[in-house]
């Protein structure tokens, strides 16, 4: 079955003023869309890999036929990380996690502010495009980062968080100044979603 491009859980708007309504627009019906068409569009030539789910096909890259391998990777990657990150965000949210996830994020990192300083560096320092994440490996969490739409997934590791650092994300508002941006994103961060990452 074809992958299909899932509808954004929010308002376009809903994001403001951190993430802008044109920016939500483009990224999500022109950028994830066409993650979602190329990805069908390069299954279409092994039609058995449709069988297969996003993750399955993720976690054993290089069991996908050369010819497509590159087009699963960018774009299979591509339509799993934004799906993630339409999740991981929403409307009111930001503040601080509770619970396990906020305990092992104390655990992992000292306190909460040393977290955010971490992930954010992660993304300032990710030269190019790309991605920063917040992993959980077991109980234990990391901070890592990826170019392009490449994923822990595909390193066998499991991302609760992830932050989209391409220029698509945030150019309109805040042109070159993506710092800007992680500061102003984390009043996006959906920690209810994120925790049921954790102990899913
Ligand atoms: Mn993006």
């Amino acid at each position: 079955m074809a992958h299909t491009l899932p509808p954004l859980p929010y308002d376009y708007t809903a994001l403001e003023p951190h993430v802008d309504e044109m920016t939500m627009r483009i990224h999500h019906d022109k950028h994830h869309a066409a993650y979602v068409n190329n990805l069908n569009a390069a299954l279409d030539k092994h039609s058995d890999l449709h069988n297969r789910s996003l993750d399955d096909l993720l976690r054993n890259l290089a069991g996908v036929p050369d010819d497509i391998r590159m087009a699963v990777r960018n774009n299979g990657g591509g339509h799993w990380n934004h799906s993630m990150f339409w999740q991981v965000m929403g409307p009111m949210a930001g503040g601080e996690p509770m619970g396990a996830l906020g305990d092992a994020i104390k655990s992992a990192f000292g306190d909460f502010a040393a977290f955010k300083a971490q992930l954010k560096a992660a993304g300032v320092g990710r030269f190019g495009s790309g991605w920063a994440w917040l992993v959980a490996d077991g109980g234990k969490l990391s901070i890592t980062s990826t170019p392009n739409q490449d994923n822990p997934l595909m390193d066998g590791k499991k991302a609760i968080l992830g932050v989209d650092v391409w220029e698509h994300a945030y150019y309109l508002k805040y042109q070159n100044r993506r710092p800007d941006y992680l500061d102003a994103w984390w009043n996006t961060v959906n920690w209810a979603e994120v925790a049921k990452r954790f102990m899913g």
